[in-house]
């Protein structure tokens, strides 16, 4: 690699960096810091030069950019060590993680069980929590001391579709931002608050149409921008609002349980209808990743959902590409036509 690599904070040595959601209270509980390595990785100033790292290490371009990114932050930024979401998530991660093994210092796995089974996920939990260091109790006390937190996020949320006081750009943000609580939970709260307290004072938006976001987090920067400035809105962005997991502040196994990402499409299906009412959905956009294998659901939704769906794809991080603004630009006028 020729080119130096972006800048990056420096990497805390005690931390962990995660590749997806995990049960964050354990960590935490544990006295663990977390730092989730997709944030990190798509906010670097060039993503795109992890991405050609692992490619130049032998990675297939065949192999989503989001597992190549990963792996070239993982190999340059310093990190000692990670925890992988081995059941659940995706198989690209299980042998990126297994590529790496030799270098990083301390590696923990979570896998979510499939078929979600109560019994089954409470095992998993306490295996965690014995592997960091930790007991049940102790993550179930720091559950009670990040519900407030989510509750902000429930808030938030509302704020977007209810109030129409907050930008899809805006939403997403946050909610993508709830994997580690941007690393420190206790100034995410603060910062979060203090977002809060100024979009209560803002006037509400007036767009003309309200979308849905399908999909994993999209990898291209201006999506929610490029669709605001169409005209329409994202009111609900489906993947990172499981995320922070707003609904569902009781006991870690039902929280986990309720976290429709890991279990399949058909939790996924039911929450989006659940969801889809109440915000007023004039259609969805379904981002998918190239080479995903998440991207066959799209079947599925097409079949089950009642709105119009565009489904997007992604391969490199970036702006939309021509093509795909093209594309949004058609099914927002087909939309705005279908109200008359
Ligand atoms: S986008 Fe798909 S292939 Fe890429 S890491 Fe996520 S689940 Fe895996």
């Amino acid at each position: 690699m020729p080119e130096p690599s972006p800048t990056l904070p420096p990497f805390p040595p005690d931390a962990l960096g995660i590749t997806s959601t995990i049960p964050l209270e354990v960590p935490l509980a544990a006295g663990r810091r977390v730092i989730d390595l997709n944030n990190l990785f798509v906010r670097s100033g060039d993503p795109a030069w992890f991405v050609r790292l692992a490619e130049a290490e032998g990675f297939p371009r065949t192999c989503c950019s989001w597992i190549r990114g990963l792996y070239g932050l993982l190999r340059t930024a310093g990190i000692r060590g990670g925890i992988f979401v081995t059941g659940g998530d995706c198989s690209n991660t299980h042998a990126m993680m297994e590529t790496l093994l030799p270098g990083l210092a301390e590696v923990h796995t979570f896998s979510f069980p499939c078929p979600p089974s109560r019994e089954a996920l409470r095992q998993e939990i306490d295996r965690f929590c014995a592997a960091l260091g930790t007991t049940p109790a102790a993550a179930e006390g720091m559950g009670r001391t990040l519900a407030p937190l989510r509750r902000s996020l429930a808030e938030l949320d509302r704020l977007t579709w209810e109030e129409d006081r907050v930008t899809g750009a805006e939403n997403h943000q946050w909610l993508v931002s709830s994997s580690d609580f941007g690393g420190d939970p206790a100034r995410f709260a603060a910062d979060l608050d203090r977002f809060l307290d100024e979009v209560r004072a803002r006037p509400p938006r007036h767009d003309q149409l309200r979308i849905g976001l399908l999909g994993v987090p999209p990898i291209m920067t201006d999506l929610h921008e490029f669709l605001e400035s169409l005209g329409a809105r994202v009111v609900y962005n489906e993947i990172p609002r499981q995320f922070a997991m707003p609904d569902n502040t009781s006991d870690l196994v039902d929280r986990y349980l309720g976290y429709t990402y890991p279990y399949g499409v058909w939790p996924r299906v039911a929450d989006i209808r659940r969801a889809a009412l109440p915000r007023r959905i004039d259609g969805f956009v379904h981002y998918t990743q190239a080479f995903c294998h998440r991207q066959i659901h799209d079947i599925v939704f097409r079949r089950e959902l009642a709105a119009p769906i565009l489904t997007v794809e992604g391969e490199t991080p970036g702006p939309c590409d021509p093509r795909t603004r093209l594309r949004l630009e058609s099914f927002i006028e087909i939309l705005k036509e279908n109200r008359g």
